[in-house]
């Protein structure tokens, strides 16, 4: 028998096209990964408007803040609220800072007062010079607002979609190719978002300790899942961007006796980590000493999911704390990749760059602060790892950098006590753009 869908056991017998389903959807990763046996319409583009799209829509800002692009190949746009001299301005649409103020006309809150470039204010309908004042917006403090309902990460589409990644992932590995009854409780879920079990399918995971502990395991803006047994029951634990993690349970395990671990990362770039428990054995660490301090401590952390009774639902508080807490940490952490350096030199025009000291974008400082020592130490060969080893040398210990507000300061000041740092950002400009 040829393949059939995992959700409905149709196949092309039954006049039903097979297609490739991404575990989890393009606009939430710049990684790959596919199901090849999802019936296109019913089980694949359907849920998009089920219950991905909301997902994908409500975390804009997010998927733009860490580079990744959404339909035709755009930074997904974002609304946004900026505070400039004591007056709030609204925009919509937007991309880059960077490439959004001084480009349009906005108004503020009031209605009363405009901000735009002038050339375009001064073509407006009842336009009184006496009326303008100018502002060098380099000169300038800004500060951007951003609002993210966080409602989102316990809503039941981020539930069902979590189910459906868990599934789908589930089902790569095993190679299941058709619509198995064991799984019918998360077929069901996924399909109607109705618990047909007492059991909670989807849960979140709320202990703080564990979920720092995954977050330190992987990398800024990486998915991590990890599939374990406990007792005969199957579980999948996803960790969604590194900001919110669930336990979801597939239902029973498919053979008694076999080893149902594994555990993969897709991060932004790059390969991520895959581990399967079977190999995972004392010849293979000394073997690949690289990955042991990894692979001890992720057997650490699913030892303590197994152990920890995940939170009901209802404790929506400590939940919605702790994503609190990692979207705060996110919108000032970096982690550096070559698309975020090249969009950086692209969008703030390095070349021509004015720099003041009131500027207060932790974000902006330490990219600048990237190109800086990769002008001023490196040459024109140099690659993303020579950058990663500098900043690791110079700044920060680990491959996440989360900016203290000493190492801020620090970073700023470096850069504008150096007279010839716009010489150095122009090198370090140039280095980017070629990789
Ligand atoms: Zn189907």
């Amino acid at each position: 028998m040829g393949n059939c869908c995992i959700y409905c056991g149709r196949g092309e017998a039954d006049g039903i096209e097979l297609s490739e389903s991404d575990i989890i959807p393009d606009g939430l990763t710049n990684q790959t990964i596919k199901n090849k046996n999802v019936c296109r319409i019913d089980h694949n583009n359907k849920f998009s408007n089920m219950f991905e799209s909301k997902v994908i829509e409500e975390l804009a800002f997010i998927r733009n803040h860490l580079n990744i692009k959404g339909k035709g190949n755009k930074y997904p746009s974002y609304k946004a609220k900026y505070l400039i001299e004591d007056r709030t301005y609204s925009a919509k649409n937007v991309i880059s800072k960077s490439t959004t103020l001084g480009k349009k006309i906005f108004r503020d809150d009031t209605g009363r007062q405009l901000l735009g470039p002038i050339n375009q204010l001064i073509r407006m309908k009842n336009f009184h010079e006496d009326n303008i004042k100018c502002v060098d917006l380099n000169n300038i403090e800004i500060e951007e607002q951003v609002e993210i309902d966080i409602s989102i990460f316990y809503s039941i589409e981020i539930k069902r979609l979590m189910a459906k990644i868990a599934y789908e992932w589930h089902c790569k590995l095993e190679k299941i190719n058709t619509c198995l009854d064991i799984y019918s409780d998360i077929i069901q879920f996924i399909l109607t978002g109705i618990e047909e079990s007492e059991n909670e399918l989807v849960s979140l995971i709320t202990d703080e300790k564990v979920c720092l502990e995954i977050k330190e395991l992987s990398r800024l803006g990486s998915h991590l899942l990890i599939r374990n047994k406990i007792n005969d029951s199957l579980y999948v634990y996803i960790s969604f961007f590194g900001l919110a993690a669930y336990q979801i349970n597939l239902g029973n395990i498919l053979e008694q006796g076999k080893c149902y671990f594994f555990s993969q990362e897709l991060p932004l770039e790059g390969k991520g980590n895959v581990f399967d428990y079977k190999i995972f054995c004392f010849e293979n660490l000394m073997s690949d000493f690289q990955n042991f301090e990894y692979k001890t401590r992720l057997v650490m952390i699913t030892n303590k999911l197994a152990e920890m009774e995940s939170t009901k639902t209802s404790n929506h508080k400590k939940f919605l704390e702790s994503v609190k807490n990692n979207l705060f940490m996110l919108s000032f952490s970096s982690e550096l990749n070559v698309k975020e350096l090249k969009r950086f030199v692209h969008e703030f025009n390095i070349d021509g760059i004015k720099l003041k000291r009131s500027n207060k974008d932790t974000w902006f400082w330490f990219n600048l602060f990237c190109i800086y020592i990769c002008g001023k130490f490196l040459d024109e060969n140099a690659c993303l790892l020579d950058i990663r080893n500098l900043v690791y040398e110079k700044v920060s210990q680990t491959s996440n950098v989360d900016i203290t507000d000493e190492l801020f300061e620090s970073i700023k000041k470096q850069i504008l006590d150096d007279q010839d740092y716009l010489e150095w950002l122009r090198k370090g400009a140039n280095i980017v753009r070629g990789f």
